[in-house]
């Protein structure tokens, strides 16, 4: 692996590791969240069914009991409001009759007193009959006055007139009920007209072995006290998605005592609700869905929850339209699933954060390893610079060794036969260096060899190359350079280090053999033929340049 990439890896590895580790995460909390999502989801929907009809179930039970205690109180007052009537009756009579007791006309000043007592209106009055069952006073109709009603039976086979003798004879006072007839103001007929549940109250007038009683309407009484609960009731609700109905005589003759949004009985027919109530009212409550048509081929689901309470003869239908319902719970949904997608984005954002800090992190970290490895290189490329330097040059003297003097020769043996230049070759030996040593020392000889060759640089041009080649041996290439060039050189150089001063040790000399490159030559015969000059300078005395 390359270093270089080293920095690059510290910045990207950590991130990506980093990355991959948040997304892997990220999928799995997503996945997770989404598999709880919709357990809620699904958990949303079965309880907002269940809760709402749960919750409606208690109103009805709640209703339900408010109006049975409505009832027992509104059953007292009538009776209390019976009684005091019959007492108020009672004691007139009484007071009649104990101012006049002998008067022959006492029964029809007491008959016409009482006739004229009316109440509700004028539909109220009070009646009065003998111990046999002789009608003595009956306002609205005159006419049954001194007929006999001990048998008179009511729809219900009741014997009201016969009750109400039994009552004076045994308790002297009391209630009882029975079905009569609604009067109408004054003009009514007895024939053809529906009789309705009344209670009465009589009590029994001693004097004349009469008793006296009216009744009421109970029904009338009941359905006032009922409505205006029922009305309060229903309009202090808040009802979005169900219906509330109240309906009473469901099983005769069903009218709507009470409803949401102007429910109509129609409606109720029309939706089939009515008719799936009417078959399970024996089970007194249940739910149930009904389905309606929608208008084309759809249709309506509705969740039915409806109470019969056969003692009030009133049935509540609480009528839950799942199609309001699911778009409660769409936007339950709706509102999960953006409180959801929220927390995962705030999630997402959290990470990113994350990763742009591990990031920034890496990258300063992959700054500080980058100038760290530059610098490294930088130390590098110097030491192998140095080295190469080592490996081209001679320790002692700095100029170029044998190895590299081999190399550069190759080079311009090859440019001067590219350019057909001429190049030539200089070598030298100083003379009796072996004295030198000898009489001043091998450290001694080293500065010689030191100088002469710092001699020699100075005096040469750039492009000439000059190397040791051995122990007191120099060579020098010149490029460019032809045979009278070098000889010129040559000489000088002899000339150079012959008056160069070398401290105590005195004058100098170095042979010189020249030679130039001909067509005919390669590396070893040039060099051969340069060898062979310097020896023939030495042979012939030294301190002097040849060249061949
Ligand atoms: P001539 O060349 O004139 O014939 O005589 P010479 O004394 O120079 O002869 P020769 O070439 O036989 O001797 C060379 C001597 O140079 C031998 C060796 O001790 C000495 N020499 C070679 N290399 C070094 C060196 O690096 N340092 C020192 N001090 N002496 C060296
Ligand atoms: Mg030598
Ligand atoms: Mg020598």
């Amino acid at each position: 692996m390359n270093e270089k990439r080293l920095p690059l890896l510290i910045l990207i590895l950590p991130v990506i590791t980093i990355t991959l580790t948040i997304i892997a995460f990220i999928y799995f909390y997503i996945d997770r969240q989404n598999k709880v999502l919709d357990k809620s989801l699904d958990y949303i929907e079965k309880v907002y069914i269940d809760k709402t009809i749960e919750i409606k179930r208690k109103d009805i039970n709640y209703l339900f009991g408010v109006l049975e205690n409505n009832r027992l109180n509104t059953i007292k007052e009538l009776k209390s409001k019976l009684r005091y009537r019959v007492d108020l009756a009672y004691s007139i009579m009484m007071s009649i009759y104990k101012s006049d007791k002998y008067d022959k006309n006492l029964k029809n000043v007491i008959k016409n007193t009482i006739s004229v007592m009316r109440f509700n209106d004028g539909a109220g009055y009070y009646f009065i009959y003998d111990m046999k069952g002789n009608c003595v006073l009956l306002p609205p109709h005159r006419s049954a006055e001194g007929k006999n009603f001990l048998n008179f039976k009511d729809i219900a086979g009741n014997n009201p007139v016969k009750a109400a003798v039994k009552i004076a004879k045994t308790k002297h006072s009391g209630f009882y009920e029975w079905y009569w007839y609604k009067p109408k103001g004054y003009n009514y007929s007895m024939k053809n007209e529906k009789m309705f549940k009344k209670m009465g109250y009589i009590k029994y007038f001693q004097p004349l072995d009469w008793f006296v009683g009216t009744g009421e309407y109970v029904d009338d009484e009941i359905k006032e006290i009922d409505n205006r609960f029922l009305l309060f009731y229903i309009a202090q609700k808040n009802y979005k998605n169900e219906h509330v109905v109240l309906l009473r005589d469901i099983e005769t003759k069903p009218e709507i005592l009470a409803s949401t949004k102007g429910m109509k009985l129609k409606n109720l027919y029309k939706e089939g609700i009515l008719k799936k109530v009417k078959l399970m009212i024996d089970k007194g409550s249940l739910s149930a869905t009904v389905k309606y048509p929608a208008g084309g081929n759809s249709y309506y689901y509705d969740e039915v929850y409806f109470k019969y309470n056969k003692n009030l003869n009133i049935t509540a239908v609480i009528d839950l339209q799942l199609q309001n319902v699911e778009s409660a719970i769409e936007n339950a949904k709706k509102n999960f699933k953006e409180s959801f997608k929220k927390d995962v984005r705030n999630t997402i954002l959290v990470f990113v954060f994350i990763i742009l800090f591990i990031g920034i992190l890496s990258m300063m970290l992959s700054r500080a390893v980058s100038s760290m490895f530059w610098r490294y290189q930088k130390k590098v490329e110097e030491h192998e610079k140095k080295l190469s330097e080592l490996a081209s040059c001679d320790e002692l003297t700095n100029i170029y060794n044998r190895r590299r003097f081999d190399e550069i020769l190759n080079y311009e043996i090859g440019m001067a036969k590219r350019y057909k230049d001429p190049l030539s070759l200089i070598m030298f030996d100083i003379d009796y260096f072996k004295k030198i040593n000898d009489k001043y020392g091998h450290r001694a000889g080293d500065e010689v060899l030191k100088m002469i060759a710092g001699e020699v640089r100075k005096n040469i041009r750039e492009t000439d190359t000059f190397a040791r080649w051995g122990g007191e041996e120099f060579m020098l290439i010149l490029p460019k350079t032809d045979f009278k060039g070098a000889v010129n050189i040559a000489e000088n150089l002899r000339l150079v280090i012959y008056s160069a001063d070398f401290g105590g040790i005195g004058k100098i000399s170095c042979s010189f053999g020249v030679s130039q490159f001909n067509d005919s030559d390669d590396k070893n015969s040039f060099i051969e033929r340069v060898d062979k000059a310097m020896y023939r300078a030495k042979e012939l005395g030294r301190n002097r340049v040849e060249s061949l």
